[in-house]
């Protein structure tokens, strides 16, 4: 299932600027449990703002429980996860505060289906952070223009496409003005000729700067699109690079067997 999906353009990644000393995300030294189950071992994870990692690696190694811990979708039990300069602990407060600057979008796309696109997208602007319904209704606009399906408006979920209601999903997300993109497999539940739609509007997220943690297959995305690609096999982080690095030159054993299976 993993895929080399192209966008027909040339991406031009030397103006996406990573910040240098502005950390998003840190997680140090972290260890998670289902139960009995040692799922995260020692993770060290250092995302600067602007960095668009890709999170690769077979299928059960922990790439969703990492990111859901980042989210606070999941606890950790050991060691730290620092976001936007904020500890997640059970502080349930601070964690709310945190939620709202970290977006996130999964294979899944969760959008409720007995509610128009628009009231999708309004609904936790309006309920969660009191705003105006006018204002959420015109936010909500300019981020479906910005997926390119403002027609879709008054549809519901069932009437778009499995490619519309993933671009539905992320300006969902972008409704919150986050300061931080998590996607976990934004791209696996779709027809392959929807994956392209979803890639572009993945791609111009990192064109306008955003910090994103992207879990999925597509190592044409990685290639072109990711500033470090990480690979995790049974729970840790065994190896990271550059995309050219990676791709190229994978050091582990169980890397090269992961990258044999595209290349
Ligand atoms: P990936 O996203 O890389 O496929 P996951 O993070 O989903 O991996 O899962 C990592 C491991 O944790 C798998 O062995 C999975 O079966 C297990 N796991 C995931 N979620 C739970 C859960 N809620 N309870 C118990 N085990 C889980
Ligand atoms: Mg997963």
């Amino acid at each position: 299932q993993v895929s080399e999906t192209t966008v027909d353009r040339d991406i031009d990644t030397s103006h996406m600027q990573v910040s240098k000393t502005e950390v998003a995300i840190d997680v140090v030294n972290m260890h998670k449990w289902y139960g009995d189950f040692h799922v995260l071992r020692d993770i060290n994870l250092r995302v600067m703002k602007g960095e668009r990692i890709v999170i690769a690696g077979p299928s059960g190694s922990g790439k969703s429980t990492l990111i859901r811990c980042i989210n606070r979708l999941e606890e950790h039990q050991e060691g730290q996860i620092i976001v936007n300069g904020t500890e997640l602990t059970a502080d349930l407060k601070r964690i709310d505060e945190v939620r709202r600057e970290v977006g996130m979008v999964f294979q899944h796309f969760n959008l409720f289906p007995h509610l128009t696109i628009l009231q999708n997208l309004t609904l936790a602007p309006i309920w969660v952070r009191g705003i105006p319904k006018a204002e959420a209704e015109a936010t909500a606009m300019h981020y479906l223009e910005r997926v390119k399906i403002p027609e879709q408006a008054n549809k519901f979920p069932g009437q778009l496409s499995g490619g519309q209601q993933q671009r539905v999903a992320i300006a969902r997300s972008l409704c919150m003005q986050p300061e931080i993109m998590l996607f976990d497999e934004p791209t696996s539940a779709l027809d392959p000729e929807m994956v392209k739609e979803v890639l572009e509007v993945m791609i111009s997220l990192a064109e306008d700067g955003m910090t994103m943690i992207c879990v999925t297959h597509e190592m044409g995305f990685a290639r072109q699109v990711a500033n470090r690609v990480i690979f995790m096999d049974q729970g840790q982080i065994i190896e990271e690079n550059e995309p050219e690095a990676f791709f190229s030159n994978p050091q582990h054993e169980r890397t090269k067997l992961f990258l044999s299976q595209i290349l």
